[in-house]
């Protein structure tokens, strides 16, 4: 029988989320969605040295403003409560300890001192140190040292290190559902200390081994930073003896630079003007980084961006809702090099996101925008800017000047915009047009169209020379949106109020 899905998303809350962050929760929950499995949030604060206030109120927001959904985690709970790794210290001592007696892990009591005598050893030799085989048995660790005196040693109160024993010449055979076959040498890797006497923590290693297992994680999907530690944390399920439960890894491709150039970084957000960051954070410094809900993308915008970052459909479909991306998504289809971030790609998300946006939900913004410059328009009428000025727009701080005009008469005309449009034949047509206008009752986009459609197509008029001249007295430049709709919203006196003025300050040309 097929095992339950269940995937974690596992930070360690030292700062802000970034977006490649936000990926990797992302590509576990569309995961595990799809297979009808578990989403898991777990904290992962072992290391209290890096430990950021704030920072994991900073991973849940985020999450909840991507609408990625917690099955299980800190906030939600859950059967393998509680989902902090602060929180479960007793846990880990015990298998740490485990290891120490199958002969698979070690105590070490060397002091830093020690370790830098060492080290400078063997570089006036020209070796380079590593904490492995090579010097392990020269230590002070439980390798060499008698039982009596190791007892002695933790009794006294000497600080200890829990480390793996790894193995010296072994090639470790690891499988990947992203890249495949991957095989690596032990020879390489040092003696990883997995658990600490000084504070009671175990490290990451250790933790995320035990934790995985115990909270019955089907498959590891993280940043290929990890892929490193994959023959380690493979050795440890097989020194646990849980290689049968061992879960299936799944090591995603780096963000890079919109160069293509090395690894995304805040630098080049900060250098290029975007943000790296989902959300606004202050860092305990004080420094603020801005995050892409502040800079006014929609969620499903920024979703859908970054599900497309690493994982194609195969197909040239980019929009996706979060319901399509659950239903497409495949880990087979997510790519073994990186991903390039472009920030045009994330305008143009939010872009056509903007243009299909409900217009309720945009007037509410729109509305609001138009208060806080202590102008109050009508709902209907927030409606009808909103439905033009969504089509012009990418973010909805746009709004205003896109649609200041409808507010504030033309004080000047142009210049440039009134040598081309202002035609020598403009201030009779618009004159005609004027006289036309003031005879129309009904002042909507439809009736506007007709009636001024009728009287375009029955005058043989160009249809640019009207519409040009027409928008320079409305607006005074080339701006704004569709001719009905604007003047609709103005309405019939402003409309003629503006033609009016226009007619008698724009100057009459001579043919
Ligand atoms: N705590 C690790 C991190 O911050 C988790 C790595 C993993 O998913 O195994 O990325």
């Amino acid at each position: 029988m097929d095992r339950k899905v269940r995937v974690r998303f596992a930070p360690s809350p030292t700062g802000a989320l970034h977006i490649g962050g936000v990926r990797t929760a992302l590509y576990n929950y569309l995961f595990a969605r799809q297979r009808g499995g578990d989403f898991i949030l777990r904290i992962e604060d072992t290391d209290s040295t890096r430990y950021v206030p704030g920072a994991e109120e900073y991973i849940m927001e985020s999450l909840e403003w991507c609408g990625i959904k917690i099955d299980e985690g800190v906030r939600e709970g859950g059967p393998h409560a509680p989902y902090r790794q602060s929180e479960r210290k007793e846990i880990y001592l015990k298998y740490a300890l485990q290891l120490v007696e199958s002969g698979n892990a070690y105590y070490a009591f060397d002091t830093p001192e020690e370790l830098n005598t060492l080290r400078a050893e063997l570089e006036a030799k020209g070796e380079t140190f590593c904490y492995n085989h090579a010097v392990r048995e020269q230590l002070a660790t439980s390798l060499r040292l008698s039982a009596e005196e190791v007892e002695e040693r933790k009794a006294r109160g000497d600080q200890w290190v829990i480390r793996f024993k790894m193995l010296e010449n072994e090639v470790v055979k690891m499988d990947d559902l992203i890249r495949g076959h991957v095989e690596m040498n032990t020879s390489t890797l040092d003696d990883k200390v997995l658990y600490k006497s000084a504070d009671q923590l175990p490290t990451y290693h250790l933790a995320n081994i035990v934790d995985d297992h115990l909270m019955e994680i089907s498959h590891v999907i993280r940043g290929e930073e990890w892929l490193p530690s994959l023959p380690l944390h493979y050795l440890l399920y097989r020194a646990f003896g849980w290689e049968e439960s061992r879960p299936e890894f799944a090591h995603l491709p780096l963000l890079l630079k919109p160069t293509g150039q090395g690894k995304l970084s805040k630098r080049d957000g900060d250098k290029l003007g975007f943000p790296v960051f989902p959300l606004r954070f202050v860092a305990p410094s004080g420094e603020v980084s801005r995050g892409y809900r502040e800079d006014g993308y929609f969620p499903e915008a920024f979703i859908n961006m970054l599900a497309l970052l690493g994982w194609n459909p195969g197909t040239e479909q980019e929009i996706f809702s979060m319901d399509e991306l659950i239903e497409a998504f495949s880990l087979e289809r997510v790519g073994k090099s990186g991903a390039r971030f472009s920030p045009d790609k994330a305008h143009w998300f939010n872009a056509q996101y903007m243009h299909t946006r409900d217009n309720e939900e945009l007037a509410d913004i729109y509305t609001a925008q138009l208060a806080e410059r202590g102008i109050n328009i009508e709902r209907e009428k927030a409606l009808r800017i909103v439905a033009q000025i969504k089509m012009r727009a990418t973010f909805p701080e746009e709004f205003w000047s896109l649609s200041s005009f409808l507010f504030k008469a033309p004080a000047a005309y142009d210049e440039k915009a009134t040598k081309k449009y202002w035609k020598p034949d403009a201030p009779r047509i618009i004159g005609e047009l004027k006289t036309l206008l003031e005879g129309i009752e009904e002042f909507t986009t439809e009736n506007l169209e007709k009636v001024c459609g009728e009287w375009i197509a029955a005058n043989q008029i160009g249809m640019g020379l009207v519409m040009n001249a027409w928008r320079l007295c409305i607006v005074g430049e080339p701006k704004g949106f569709g001719m009905y709709d604007m003047c609709a919203v103005l309405g019939k006196e402003e409309t003629l109020r503006r033609l009016n003025a226009a007619l008698a300050t724009l100057p009459q040309v001579e043919a």
